[in-house]
């Protein structure tokens, strides 16, 4: 999603609730908006710290959607919000990458969520990565640490763990190949916050796992 940046708290709020819903329409996902609208108010007050003059001359970073952003724009400036368009954003592109999103989140194979303190989750999948997300997500929100290293570490610390970036890393549908690739995965990022290392490999192996070239692994995704 195109940046936007807001800083104008105290009328912001039915704007916000506006710009979700024209972006939900469009195929954005709930959490992506609400992640970039935090992302814009945080870069705001960053900014524009309470105090600063210039603080309530909010300003919006939008594509020029016709008959969307446009609109938008109007209803922003009755509450003193510059919209400034971005040429960068044509329809189509936006359109692809929301494809491109959606086509991403059908993918199966190993996957790697972050975390906001740098460290990572790996993990498998065969069905697809939205549904194993959603899954995480509710041992989030039900803070499962009993059975989930991911709900656990978030309810220990309050990290805020990236399920709206997570990635699968490296397509595969056959279910040995998945897990020796997990594993291969988890040894290679020592930062993780997984509770075993998957699929036994022989510690032997270690030094050829650490030298393949990532590129490489990437490679074999393609075909
Ligand atoms: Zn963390």
């Amino acid at each position: 999603m195109r940046a936007f940046r807001i800083s104008d708290p105290d009328h912001i709020k039915d704007e916000i609730d506006h710009l979700t819903s024209v972006f939900k329409n469009i195929g954005y996902k709930e959490w992506s908006i609400t992640k970039a609208i935090r992302r814009a108010q945080d870069r705001a007050l960053s900014e524009h710290p309470p105090g600063d003059k210039k603080e309530n001359q909010g300003r919006v970073y939008l594509p020029f959607i016709q008959g969307v952003t446009d609109k938008i724009a109007k209803i922003l400036r009755k509450k003193n919000i510059h919209t400034q368009f971005t040429t960068c954003g044509t329809v189509r592109q936006m359109m692809r990458s929301v494809k491109d999103h959606i086509d991403r989140q059908q993918l199966k194979g190993v996957y790697k969520i972050d975390c906001s303190c740098g460290k990572s989750y790996i993990g498998e999948t065969g069905r697809s990565l939205k549904i194993r997300i959603k899954e995480h997500a509710a041992d989030i929100k039900n803070e499962r640490s009993r059975t989930s290293a991911l709900a656990e570490h978030s309810s220990k610390t309050n990290h805020h763990v990236c399920l709206e970036d997570a990635k699968v890393i490296a397509r595969e549908d056959n279910y040995q190949k998945r897990k020796i690739r997990e594993a291969i995965e988890i040894i290679k990022c020592p930062q993780n916050l997984n509770r075993d290392n998957g699929s036994e490999i022989s510690g032997n192996w270690l030094p050829m796992i650490n030298q393949i070239n990532p590129r490489t692994l990437e490679a074999q995704d393609q075909k």
